[in-house]
């Protein structure tokens, strides 16, 4: 058990993906707490390491670990702590621990779904080859212990676990409630709107709808009154109230441009995408369609578009 006076360290870690470094915390309480860990990497390691000695600790040193979500570049170095507490999601199991069969059943499921909105077969290749590739980020080791929205946070008191699903469906975020300071990973960013990915059930058959999560999750944050939101990329944010608003508004304005794009034709969710990213969809396929998605899903629940099944591939039309 560490004694110290609790203070919270910002690490950054470097990633090889587009959105750059990622801060992981070292929380000096009662249990010395890593929230979060950085990538898979060889230079992410070295760093990690590094920025530990720097501040007085050995890896070893280490009580636990909280896992944001399930994301590599928040993840992928959590192996390096086996001797430690890991802690997160339930949803996040399947995830650390690399389980083959949930991974198949899980890309079963979203090929199906790329089929029948449109996906071109080489672009949906290049989504599955490129999700492999990523999940070697992660390094599988064994969660420990699950939380679940308003536990107190093991080993340190007066914090609390906050879900806050959207970007991911296992993503947490952490408050301590004496002064409303918290690490929220890639809940809210400074400078970056956070995509809501689209991804598999967890659970029965029902897509989640992740966008409508995400903004759920976003007025939840606001709710929250949170001081200081230490963030996973870029800077801390101050001002979360704006931010969210921001944030909100920011989706009904890409929603309604997407409703004029559709217009009075039926297209595809694929066609959609290609209209509004152009070669960027050819590209980043996944998250470009993700976006799209997430804001077919706000114009339906507000009952803006419809829906309609034919053949085998499913329309969107303005009404
Ligand atoms: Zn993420």
């Amino acid at each position: 058990m560490t004694v110290c006076a609790e203070t919270i360290h910002q690490l950054t870690i470097p990633t090889p993906f587009l959105v750059g470094p990622v801060h992981v915390y070292l929380i000096c309480g009662k249990s010395l707490t890593l929230f979060d860990t950085g990538p898979l990497t060889g230079e992410g390691r070295k760093e990690l390491i590094k920025q530990l000695n720097q501040l007085g600790y050995e890896v070893e040193d280490i009580d636990q670990v909280i896992l944001s979500h399930h994301h590599p570049d928040h993840i992928g170095l959590a192996s390096l702590f086996k001797h430690a507490t890991m802690i997160g999601h339930r949803y996040l199991k399947p995830w650390i621990e690399k389980d083959q069969q949930f991974f198949r059943k899980y890309e079963q499921y979203l090929r199906q779904l790329y089929i029948e909105n449109g996906l071109p077969i080489e672009l949906l290749s290049k989504i599955e080859k490129s999700s492999a590739a990523y999940i070697n980020y992660i390094e599988a080791t064994e969660l420990d212990i699950v939380v679940k929205h308003g536990d107190e946070v093991p080993g340190l008191p007066g914090w609390k676990v906050i879900e806050v699903p959207g970007h991911s469906q296992n993503h947490i975020m952490i408050i301590r409630e004496q002064d409303q300071i918290a690490i929220g990973a890639d809940v809210l960013l400074a400078t970056i709107s956070s995509n809501a990915l689209l991804e598999a059930p967890m659970t029965g058959e029902e897509r989640p709808r992740t966008l409508l999560q995400y903004r759920d999750s976003l007025r939840l944050v606001k709710s929250l009154k949170v001081k200081l939101l230490m963030t996973g990329h870029g800077d801390m944010v101050h001002n979360v109230d704006q931010l969210v608003d921001q944030r909100l508004r920011g989706h009904l304005e890409r929603a309604k441009a997407i409703k004029e794009l559709i217009s009075s034709e039926k297209m595809t969710a694929h066609e959609i995408s290609y209209r509004l990213f152009k070669e960027k969809h050819r590209k980043q396929p996944d998250l470009t369609f993700s976006e799209t998605f997430g804001h077919l899903d706000l114009l339906l629940e507000s009952g803006q578009i419809e829906v309609l099944k034919e053949g085998s591939f499913f329309y969107f039309k303005n009404e």
